[in-house]
């Protein structure tokens, strides 16, 4: 089915590809995620990363002062020079309707009872080697009128990975279903080029941790919720399956909790 299609790939030659398959079998055949497994499979992949940022960002007042943990190798705001989220963005509760009328929202307590489902994205109409996090969040604050950039991570075509969105803020990038999803998006327009193997070995690394730490169960692209859309792009898509079966993740918007469920799953009150 989608060996075909993942053949085609840009920027991956057949032996990689091969290699890498290879690799996420390994991974599925062998207990998938033990860590043992994934680090031994990561360490043979995964290309180096840039030095990792120390510097602490500035905390945002309207949220809780503890952070919850992130990636140990993300790219922080400040490093890739984030502006503040805008309070008065008059579109911030437009994209996600009835689900979102008070507009900015920032989940109480802990984001593992909260977080099931990462969804995959594509920077449409960037491309993989000129979109930035600083261009995606002037479409959103500044086009869109969004109060900050919508996804929570974002991966550019060499594998890096940065802090998007807040993580303890609902995002706004899937309509009508933000609550409880993690948005990621892969710079680069997979309608017309492929993922590289750095961004497709960094967004395991990414899922593997986000599992780990908030106990995530599905994974999903974006057209899943919203079928108006081909994002994450038909060059992607082949990955989601191979991803979700390394990783042990459940694919599709079944994990999806609608906001009134969610609180009361937060609140202890559901059956
Ligand atoms: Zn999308």
């Amino acid at each position: 089915m989608a060996r075909k299609q993942l053949r085609r790939a840009e920027g991956i030659s057949r032996r990689e590809m091969l290699a890498w398959l290879i690799g996420l079998s390994g991974l599925a055949a062998s207990g998938a995620c033990s860590l043992g497994g994934l680090l031994i499979f990561l360490a043979r992949r995964a290309r180096s990363f840039p030095a990792q940022p120390t510097e602490t960002p500035i905390p945002t007042p309207d949220l809780t002062p503890t952070e919850p943990p992130l990636p140990p190798e993300v790219i922080r705001r400040a490093d890739w020079g984030a502006l503040p989220p805008d309070h008065t963005a008059e579109q911030e509760f437009g994209f996600a309707g009835a689900e979102n009328p008070t507009g900015w929202y920032a989940y109480e307590g802990d984001l593992a009872t909260i977080y099931t489902t990462a969804v995959i994205h594509h920077s449409f109409p960037l491309l993989r080697d000129s979109g930035t996090m600083r261009a995606l969040q002037d479409i959103h604050r500044n086009t869109r009128r969004w109060a900050d950039i919508g996804y929570h991570f974002g991966i550019d075509g060499a594998g890096r990975v940065y802090e998007g969105r807040d993580i303890r803020v609902r995002g706004a990038s899937v309509a009508g279903y933000n609550t409880g999803t993690l948005g990621i998006v892969l710079m680069g327009n997979f309608e017309v080029e492929s993922p590289s193997r750095a961004q497709l070995v960094a967004l395991q690394r990414l899922l593997y941790w986000l599992k780990q730490t908030y106990r995530l169960t599905h994974l999903a692209g974006h057209y899943e919720f919203n079928p108006t859309t081909a994002c994450p792009g038909a060059n992607m898509r082949p990955y989601l399956n191979l991803l979700a079966e390394s990783l042990a993740l459940q694919r599709g918007t079944g994990g999806y909790v609608p906001p009134r469920a969610q609180s009361q799953r937060i609140s202890g009150a559901c059956c």
